[in-house]
């Protein structure tokens, strides 16, 4: 059977050693946490104490050669036991005759396995019992006291067992009586004992339990030895055993993965030589292991979220899982701290374990807040998408359209920011929600604005084709009741946008002060939209153009419609001045809005918006402008019928007919009389009937007309080239004439 390796833990030159963690990994202990005791054996050199927990335990401490009787190495050795687990502590001390030398040793090594100790064994030989002799009564008052001293401050008092062996044991005198003899041996040295203040009255039995067992000699009766060492064992081993020594209330309490550096703290103050409290020691203990259990734990958890980093806050994504995520890590981080952890000091612990959770919090709301700004930036971007795209769509309700949106995006956000929002935590993302939800609705706002724009252009549009004909037709055919015509259509026009706005307003959730400020506006943009219509119909040109209509409707027309035909008896000059006359009127009319029959009729104006001005559609300069222009043309016509009535006159005057019939009476009669002449006078005077009765004068009177105007024209050319070739005088003496006659 391979050996259990042994360790030296404090050395002759009383060292603490550096490799107990990797023996305790050795030993297969290093993760045992409560589940492991400890024992130590106590007593003078050479008595046999190596021997006795080799063959107890397994173990391979050196043992005194038989032949040589020279020392073991002086120190702490420890080992664990074999098949159990148990840490067995060797401490090779005080050689009777050297005492005085190594007291302090003694002293010291008493300290140390009394503090990480449940069991003490005490060897004694049966030949000692009784004999209240040096060596032994010396090293029990040291036990004691440095009990006493160790345990003075713990309030709730914990017991060490001392099995007491006794070892050579004959049998003559039974054990109860040897084991009395022992117990007033204690009671007596634990009355002379100095005890610490507050503590005088206290008693051996509030620390100490008691257990005796005798071995046989070794060497005399060693097949009784070795039965009565494997029956001594059973008390290490079998829980079910009624002197089973390792009971709970003798632990330490130490875990296993402390213990180092408990023992090693332990010796730290032994050797400094401070006050040894054990509670103290524990609690700093405790502080020391939680934050080492805390820190290792962590590490772990900061490699699981360093994945987070890129995604969250350089890339600005959204991890679906985070929150489950950083649940888990952090469940994973504390679970793995309290499977240490929680054995040490309770107060401690926790203390420790809130702390790690602020910290594991810390580092997780980098990204809680990481992720939540995220959100926070495509919730707004995905609302005004949808916003956009909804409000492109026909026929859409405003104010619905952005309740749904904004809805949906805050649905979106708070489940989102729900689902990342860990318990025990002091996140929130209140304010958040309360700035998002700020950012929503000034999008919204200015949503509202374009579309408010948009309807208002529509409106203007709609607006125009209904102005449109009314305003071109009523301008078309002035009269005094004109403008009231076009007031009325202005009216309707505002009445019909009202309408639209009143709809829509619904839509826009407009507020009472909104709509009355909405169809102020109206009303000005439809002015203004009139106005602009009626600028146009009237610009110059369209302007001349209805007053020569005017003009020609009265000048060539008669009061029954019909086309006039200038006789030479007609006063052309006074038609014309009348027709004139009354044509220029209209240029009053058009110059400003009449509003005599709309009394009262008005448009609040504005700093850009002057209502009175607007009513003035031409200024003085433009009206004598376009008089001046109308007369100029007007003359033209004048010409035109002055013409015409030459053109008539042209025909045959009555005079002429009597002098035709009075120098052609002899023709006549000669036509008559002569047959072929008659032949010819019957023929015309039948074609002449036909013209007459069939209507054809017209006609034939327009070709002969033009036939004779061409043959003047030529004439008149033919004269114009003669006097060219005679000179220019005359010529300009002829235009200047007819310009006279004009004027
Ligand atoms: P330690 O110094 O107390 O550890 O003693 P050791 O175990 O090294 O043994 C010292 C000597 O005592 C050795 O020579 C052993 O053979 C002897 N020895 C061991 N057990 C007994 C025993 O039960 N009775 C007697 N008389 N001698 C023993
Ligand atoms: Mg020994």
């Amino acid at each position: 059977m391979k050996d259990i390796p042994r360790l030296q833990v404090v050395d002759e030159n009383q060292k603490f050693t550096e490799e107990l963690p990797a023996y305790m990994e050795k030993w297969g202990l290093a993760d045992a946490g409560f589940k492991y005791n400890v024992v130590a054996v106590f007593g003078s050199q050479s008595t046999g104490k190596s021997t006795l927990l080799n063959r107890l335990f397994g173990t391979s401490f050196v043992e005194m050669d038989e032949n040589q009787r020279q020392q073991t190495t002086k120190g702490i050795w420890l080992s664990r036991g074999r098949g159990m687990h148990v840490l067995v502590m060797d401490v090779e001390g005080t050689d009777g005759r050297e005492r005085g030398e190594d007291q302090d040793f003694e002293r010291k090594s008493a300290l140390f396995s009394m503090a990480t100790s449940e069991v003490i064994i005490i060897n004694l030989w049966e030949h000692q019992v009784g004999l209240y002799q040096g060596a032994n009564i010396g090293l029990l008052k040291t036990v004691f006291e440095v009990n006493l001293q160790l345990f003075q401050n713990q309030k709730s008092k914990e017991k060490t067992l001392l099995l007491i062996v006794i070892r050579d044991f004959v049998g003559a005198t039974p054990l109860e009586n040897l084991a009395k003899t022992i117990r007033a041996d204690l009671e007596k040295v634990w009355e002379n004992l100095s005890k610490p203040e507050g503590l005088e009255n206290c008693k051996i039995t509030d620390y100490f339990d008691f257990m005796f067992s005798g071995l046989p000699h070794k060497i005399l009766l060693p097949d009784k030895f070795d039965e009565e060492v494997q029956k001594l064992r059973q008390r290490f081993t079998d829980p079910e055993n009624p002197f089973y020594v390792f009971r709970p209330e003798y632990h330490k309490r130490i875990p296993a993965d402390g213990y180092n550096m408990y023992a090693s703290s332990i010796w730290d103050k032994v050797m400094t030589n401070k006050d040894l409290d054990l509670p103290t020691q524990q609690e700093l203990l405790a502080q020391y292991r939680c934050d080492e259990i805390s820190n290792a734990a962590f590490e772990v958890f900061k490699e699981q979220i360093a994945p987070f980093k890129i995604p969250i806050l350089e890339k600005g994504q959204i991890m679906a899982d985070l929150g489950e995520k950083m649940k888990t890590m952090r469940e994973q981080a504390l679970a793995s701290f309290d499977k240490s952890a929680s054995r040490y000091n309770q107060g401690v612990y926790q203390k420790k374990r809130a702390e790690m959770l602020v910290k594991l919090n810390t580092q997780l709301g980098v990204y809680f807040v990481g992720q939540l700004n995220n959100l926070h930036k495509k919730t707004s971007v995905s609302f005004s998408e949808k916003l956009k795209n909804q409000l492109k769509e026909p026929g859409y309700n405003f104010a619905e359209v952005v309740a749904n949106c904004k809805k949906e995006a805050m649905d979106f956000y708070l489940s989102a920011a729900k689902a990342i929002l860990l318990p025990e935590t002091d996140w929130s993302y209140a304010h958040d929600e309360e700035v998002l939800a700020e950012e929503l609705n000034e999008i919204s706002a200015s949503a509202r604005v374009e579309e408010f724009k948009k309807m208002n252009k529509a409106l203007e549009k709609q607006m125009q084709t209904e102005l449109a004909d009314p305003v071109a037709l009523a301008l078309n055919r002035p009269d005094n009741t004109m403008w009231h015509k076009i007031i009325q259509t202005y009216k309707n026009t505002v009445t019909d946008g009202e309408k639209m706005l009143a709809k829509k307003a619904k839509s826009f959730d407009s507020s009472e002060e909104e709509i009355q400020q909405s169809v102020t506006d109206l009303k000005r943009q439809a002015w203004i939209v009139l106005r602009k219509k009626v600028d146009e119909e009237l610009a110059d040109s369209l302007l001349l153009l209805k007053l020569r209509d005017r003009f020609e409707e009265k000048f060539r027309y008669d009061e029954m419609g019909l086309p006039r035909v200038w006789k030479p008896e007609d006063d052309i000059d006074s038609y014309f001045q009348k027709a004139r006359d009354e044509t220029l009127t209209l240029v009053k009319v058009f110059s400003k809005v009449d509003l005599s029959e709309d009394a009262g009729f008005e448009i609040e104006s504005t700093d850009d918006f002057d209502f009175q001005q607007s009513l003035t559609i031409l200024t003085e300069a433009k009206q004598i402008d376009i008089t001046n222009r109308f007369k100029r043309e007007s003359d033209a016509f004048y010409l035109e019928a002055k013409r015409s009535v030459v053109a008539t006159t042209a025909k045959v005057p009555t005079w002429v007919i009597i002098m035709l019939i009075a120098l052609g009476w002899n023709e006549f009669m000669a036509v008559i009389r002569s047959p072929i002449y008659l032949m010819f006078f019957i023929f015309a005077v039948t074609i002449g009937y036909v013209i007459y009765a069939l209507d054809l004068w017209g006609p034939v009177e327009r070709i002969l007309t033009t036939v004779s105007m061409e043959a003047t024209k030529m004439a008149k050319a033919k004269l114009a080239e003669s006097i060219h070739t005679t000179g220019q005088g005359s010529q300009q003496y002829e235009l200047s004439t007819i310009k006279d006659k004009n004027d």
